[in-house]
Parts: C-alpha cells; sequence; structure tokens
C-alpha cells in the first residue's frame, strides 16, 4: 500500500535546520537578535513598512483586532467561509463578527453583500483571501473608504500572493500571516502582522507582549535600568529566536515554493478540464498563492462519500471549511440562519481539498489525478 499524501506539508532542509541549530547553541534562544532580522526580512519581502512577529496566525488575528481598540459590540463584518480562528478573535475581543455570503467564483467575500450588512456599529472588515486568491481589494477599500472602515486581512493563504502586481500584505490596515505546517512557509507555530501605520504598529508590539512598553532586549545588560511601564491589556504572544531563524531560512524558499505550488495547480487544472468536476477560477490581475487546490463536484457525487473512499486510497483530502456558523458554539449562541448564506452553503456542501504542498512528486500528483478519477466514476 502507498503511503498517504496529505493535503499540505512542509518543507524543511539541512540549511533551516542549521539556522535553528546555531540559535540553540547560542544566547538567546527566547526575545533575541533573530526576531528583528524576520521581522525586517519579511516587511521588505512583502514592501510594507512594519511587521510584528507572533506565535500564531490566531494571535496575530487577535492583536491586529485588539489594536483597533474598538467599542465593545462593535460590529466586524467578515466571511463564515474561513477557518473559525478568524471570526473567533473578533468575539474574544468583545465584538461581533457579523458573516456576509460569499463570491461563487472565488469563494471570497462578496462585496456587494457586505454594504447591505453595515450599520452604525460596523467599524471594521476582516476578509480572508480563500486558498491564495485575494479578494476585490479595491472594491473592499471603496466601501471601507465610504463608510470610515478599518480593514484587516487574513492572509494565513495568501504569502506570497498579488493583487494588481502588489503583494498582499500592506492592502489593509492590518494584515495577518500564519507559519504553521501546512502554510507556505513554517516556524512550527508563528504568525506575522504587517502594516504600515506606526501608531498601529507600536501597540502590537505592547499587545504581544503584555503590553509593556518596553522591549526585554531593552531592559538587559549593565546599562539598563529596570523600569517598564504597562500600557495596555495584553498577553505573551511572543515567538521564540531559533523559530525566526527557521523563518528567515524559510522566506528565503518562498519563490520557490510558491513556483512548485503553481506547478501542481496547473498541472491539476489541465488534467481536470474536460472532466465535470469543476477546477478553482482565477482572476484576472493577482497571483495566486495555492494554498489550497480545492474541486467542486458535481450533482451526481456524494462529497462525504467520495471524501471516504479518497481517504480509503490513501490521498490527504480535506474540506475547507464547515462554515464557521455550522459549528455548535456559534449555533447555540447565535440565531444565524444557514438560509441566509446559500453561496456558502452550496459551496460547502460540493467542495473537495485535494493535496498541494512544494515537495509533492509528480508520482504524487499523477496518483490524485488518477484516485480523482476513479472515485468520481465510482458514483456515476
Ligand atoms: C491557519 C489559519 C489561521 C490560524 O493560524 P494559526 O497559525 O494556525 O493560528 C487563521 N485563519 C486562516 C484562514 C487560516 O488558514
Amino acid at each position: 500500500m502507498s503511503d498517504y499524501i496529505p493535503y499540505g506539508l512542509h518543507w524543511i532542509d539541512d540549511e533551516d535546520i542549521k539556522e535553528v541549530i546555531k540559535v540553540l547553541r547560542g544566547k538567546w534562544i527566547a526575545t533575541g537578535p533573530k526576531i528583528k532580522e524576520f521581522e525586517d526580512v519579511f516587511a521588505k519581502y512583502i514592501g510594507c513598512k512594519y511587521a510584528v512577529s507572533v506565535s500564531s496566525g490566531t494571535s496575530a488575528l487577535d492583536i491586529a483586532i485588539a489594536s483597533l481598540d474598538l467599542k465593545k459590540d462593535s460590529e466586524i463584518i467578515t466571511t463564515p467561509f474561513t477557518f473559525v480562528a478568524t471570526s473567533n478573535m473578533i468575539l474574544l475581543n468583545g465584538l461581533k463578527p457579523v458573516f456576509v455570503d460569499i463570491k461563487p467564483d472565488t469563494y471570497n467575500i462578496n462585496p456587494d453583500e457586505i454594504e447591505k450588512k453595515i450599520t452604525n456599529k460596523t467599524k471594521a472588515i476582516l476578509y480572508m483571501d480563500y486558498a491564495g486568491q485575494p479578494c476585490d481589494i479595491d472594491e473592499i477599500k471603496r466601501i471601507a473608504k465610504e463608510h470610515g472602515l478599518y480593514l484587516i486581512e487574513d492572509a494565513a493563504h495568501a504569502l506570497g500572493a498579488e493583487y494588481k502586481n502588489r503583494k498582499v500584505g500592506c492592502f489593509a490596515d492590518l494584515t495577518c500571516f500564519s507559519f504553521y505546517p501546512v502554510k507556505h512557509i513554517t516556524t512550527g507555530e508563528g504568525g506575522m502582522v504587517t502594516t504600515n501605520n506606526e501608531d498601529l504598529y507600536k501597540k502590537l508590539l505592547m499587545l504581544r507582549n503584555h503590553g509593556i512598553d518596553k522591549p526585554t532586549s531593552e531592559r538587559f545588560g549593565s546599562k539598563a535600568f529596570y523600569a517598564y511601564d504597562m500600557k495596555l491589556l495584553g498577553k505573551n504572544y511572543r515567538i521564540t529566536d531559533f523559530q525566526c531563524a527557521l523563518g528567515i531560512s524559510q522566506l528565503k524558499k518562498l519563490e520557490n515554493f510558491l513556483k512548485l505550488r503553481e506547478n501542481i495547480a496547473s498541472t491539476y487544472s489541465k488534467e481536470f478540464k474536460n472532466d465535470d468536476v469543476k477546477t478553482p477560477d482565477v482572476k484576472q490581475n493577482i497571483r495566486h498563492a495555492w494554498h489550497l487546490y480545492t474541486l467542486l463536484l458535481p450533482d451526481r457525487v456524494d462529497r462525504d462519500k467520495f471524501f471516504s473512499l479518497m481517504r480509503s486510497r490513501n490521498i490527504g483530502v480535506n474540506v475547507h471549511y464547515t462554515p464557521v456558523y455550522r459549528h455548535s458554539y456559534y449555533r447555540e449562541r447565535y440565531t444565524i440562519k444557514s438560509s441566509d448564506f446559500p453561496v456558502t452553503e452550496d459551496i460547502f456542501k460540493r467542495t473537495i481539498t485535494i493535496p498541494i504542498f512544494p515537495r509533492m512528486t509528480k508520482e504524487q500528483v499523477n496518483k490524485v489525478i488518477s484516485e480523482v478519477r476513479s472515485a468520481s466514476r465510482n458514483q456515476a
């Protein structure tokens, strides 16, 4: 029996490992010089002014939202077709997520639906670039400007993606990235917030470190003074120095990782072109980062049966995502009608994620293609 092919997988090589070991042998393993170095190379890669590294993509979202200092019960408009962390962080900040249906072509939030949900409590839009395809950023920015709303981008899927030849990372006031192993680059757990706004940047630095105004590095050594002030109510969301060494090393490989993902995606799209599974729509003027490759199954195919059949053949298919409002925590506390989200519901019932990751071999890609065809024929 052949090995299980996961839907996503990190790629760490000897060079990465050497960089981590160097830090582990040194004096600084928690907050040290690699933190700022990682942030600097990351900001430079994105083409924005500031980057703040944190312990996960979830903590990135948490401090990004917290930095806006929104009044309790303010509303943030977001997509239900995302990982739960996106809207959980809205709730954990004492705010209300207001879900808006997605577009049938990209599965990204539908700008036409955003305007209908704006009230005088709406303060921000938190949009997510599904699978690595940027949202309609110009349109979302226009709405935000017209209504005086902040923008937060959950770019956990979109490191390296571009919109009109500019990298995702500084279109919104705050952009959040994740370095979880299935994402484009990894630090084990880890995340980053990018911004061009100096005030928000200063708050983010404090919010990841208990709300304290002075980084640990400035409180160390013979000349430093003990005093620091806690200005904001913060958590410990710091990432470690050895993780940042890994991040710096991984970032050097990102362009190659993106190209390898692009190659696999284009092979899939070419192969499935004449089959009755629907391949992803890719818009003009964007670069897709291909975090996920999803197929839309035809009506004749039962997605859950297809899923189990593929898993039984060792293909690590997945479903991204069960709409957030379908989870019990949300169902038990909020009255959200799934019928208000007809596109999300339709896509959710028919979508399947098939494996894509940089280190995937040609044989693995071919195996996935033949198993998709066989599982789909099986239900004909
Ligand atoms: C991965 C992911 C997150 C959370 O990132 P973690 O690093 O796992 O905390 C948030 N939003 C989306 C859309 C994600 O895919």
